[in-house]
């Protein structure tokens, strides 16, 4: 069976989320845990999150991902930020737990002028600081389009990363096809060689998650902009073996194209559709 769904606003709790989900043909969704741009945390609702655990036993929802705050710098040079970020990721996964078994998502992060070594190493640390082993919560690193000083526009670097934290088995990958292909990674002439080079660098089972967006920049562009399915460089073809890739199909797929709900849903039927049984 797909698993798709789409990114959705968390402004009115977690059961609104679930209702809106299965209102567009989705059966997880990805959500951020507080204002995407802001810092503040949410007070957690309880019985909200009860409704919506309900909810989603009812409908047969598969593995959940949130997303962290796009502000969320661990390896940035100014304290104050790697600071702000350690108690965000420490929040972010306490909060997590509430929804067990569920994948958490952020991005490395910029080394702004530090260098990728000294960025790399501020990341690993910070996830050595935050991890636990009794989390039940998966970590994943994002795939990043390499804009700016990003880490992670490389295999290697997301592997150099997992390689320094202690916890390895807490971690896991989200690859964004709109970031991979922007970085120079060949999804559409070349997907099964960049599942190989995926596998020999950080291992096929550490593959937890895929953001899929088409991109409105062409390949090994390193921009990072989203685009609707099958309008983009990547294009229709590369999504229908992008979903029915036997290394990929069981994964769970989260939309962050540039639709609305209704546009999700189009989206998802169009994806199912094209999903071989
Ligand atoms: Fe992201
Ligand atoms: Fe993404
Ligand atoms: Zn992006």
């Amino acid at each position: 069976m797909l698993h798709i769904g789409c990114h959705l606003s968390s402004a009115k709790g977690y059961e609104a989320m679930g209702r809106v989900a299965l209102s567009i043909g989705a059966n997880t969704f990805q959500f951020f845990t507080r204002n995407p741009r802001g810092s503040k945390s949410k007070t957690i609702d309880v019985q909200d999150i009860t409704r919506f655990l309900k909810l989603a036993e009812n409908n047969g929802f598969g593995i959940l991902l949130a997303h962290a705050p796009y502000t969320l710098n661990p390896c940035s040079a100014d304290p104050k930020v790697t600071r702000f970020a350690a108690q965000v990721l420490q929040e972010d996964l306490a909060l997590m737990e509430y929804l067990p078994g569920s994948l958490y998502n952020f991005h490395p992060g910029s080394h702004v002028g530090q260098g990728a070594e000294k960025g790399i190493e501020l990341v690993a640390s910070q996830l050595n600081d935050v991890l636990s082993s009794g989390q039940t919560t998966t970590v994943l690193l994002e795939t990043m389009s390499g804009k700016g000083s990003e880490i992670g526009k490389t295999f290697e670097e997301l592997a150099a990363i997992i390689e320094r934290v202690e916890l390895k088995e807490k971690l896991g990958v989200c690859l964004d096809t709109c970031h991979v292909y922007s970085a120079g990674y060949d999804l559409v002439n070349r997907l099964d060689s960049v599942l190989e080079h995926f596998d020999s660098v950080l291992g096929l089972k550490r593959l937890r998650a895929i953001h899929l967006n088409d991109s409105m920049t062409p390949f090994a562009s390193f921009k990072d902009r989203h685009e609707t399915i099958g309008k983009g460089s990547l294009g229709e073809q590369t999504f229908i073996n992008l979903i029915n890739h036997p290394v990929l199909r069981e994964l769970p797929f989260f939309l962050e194209t540039p639709r609305d709900e209704a546009g999700h849903g189009q989206e998802i039927a169009w994806l199912k559709e094209h999903y071989r049984a």
